[in-house]
């Protein structure tokens, strides 16, 4: 297994994009780290590596520009289409294929995106050999989506490194996504107001992953 992260999630807009800039404050000074955003639909107004550079205060080395970017926020295999083009896990793959640094790859949507007409984005994630980290919601119905996550990359072969939930903290149900996900439930981020690099990097240092759990996919 290749080392880094690959950051899914359970629904498209869970926060991934933020969990990933909040995983560069927390472990770059533990290990070389690289974000990395392989396809990005709609760049006409969402451009997550653009805002990991500005949330997570990266330097120039800590972000790969290199990714498919496709007009329209759909899911990759319709952008594709639209845009006339037809995505290809090998070569999506292809900028990472040599590197040696951990990555932070980010995924758009969940596990069961569709890439093309017969690859989903959890083959994405087996080309690139990364363990998977899971974004999900902590409001109701988190229970339900977060475990259907996880049973879909198991039972495809993906290494499940933790979960991050998001929103208002809710102990009933990261009780319950660790106990029947079989999983640990590395943070639980609440809503930042407001949202900075500041007040992101601060949260990080203290409240992302204190045991360290992580560390052992990233170095
Ligand atoms: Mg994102």
């Amino acid at each position: 297994v290749r080392r880094g992260l690959f950051v899914t999630g359970t629904d498209t807009g869970v926060g991934k994009t933020v969990v990933s800039a909040a995983l560069l404050h927390r472990f770059r000074g533990a290990a070389p780290l690289q974000y990395w955003k392989p396809v990005q639909t709609g760049i006409e107004r969402d451009d997550d590596t653009r805002e990991v550079r500005r949330l997570g205060r990266c330097r120039r080395t800590e972000v790969l520009d290199e990714g498919v970017r496709l007009r329209r926020p759909l899911s990759p295999h319709l952008s594709a289409r639209l845009a006339g083009r037809r995505l290809d896990v090998d070569a999506i793959a292809a900028p990472v294929s040599r590197r040696g640094g951990a990555l932070i790859a980010e995924g758009a949507g969940g596990v069961l995106v569709p890439l093309n007409e017969s690859v989903l984005t959890v083959d994405l994630i087996r080309r690139l050999d990364l363990p998977a980290l899971v974004v999900a919601r902590s409001r109701l119905g988190t229970i339900n989506h977060t475990l259907l996550t996880l049973e879909a990359l198991r039972t495809r072969g993906v290494e499940v490194a933790a979960v991050v939930m998001t929103g208002p903290p809710n102990p009933e149900n990261r009780a319950a996504i660790e106990h029947f996900g079989r999983v640990a439930v590395a943070a639980e981020l609440p809503v930042l107001r407001p949202l900075t690099a500041a007040s992101l990097g601060r949260w990080a240092r203290t409240r992302l992953d204190p045991e360290g759990l992580l560390l052992r996919y990233l170095r």
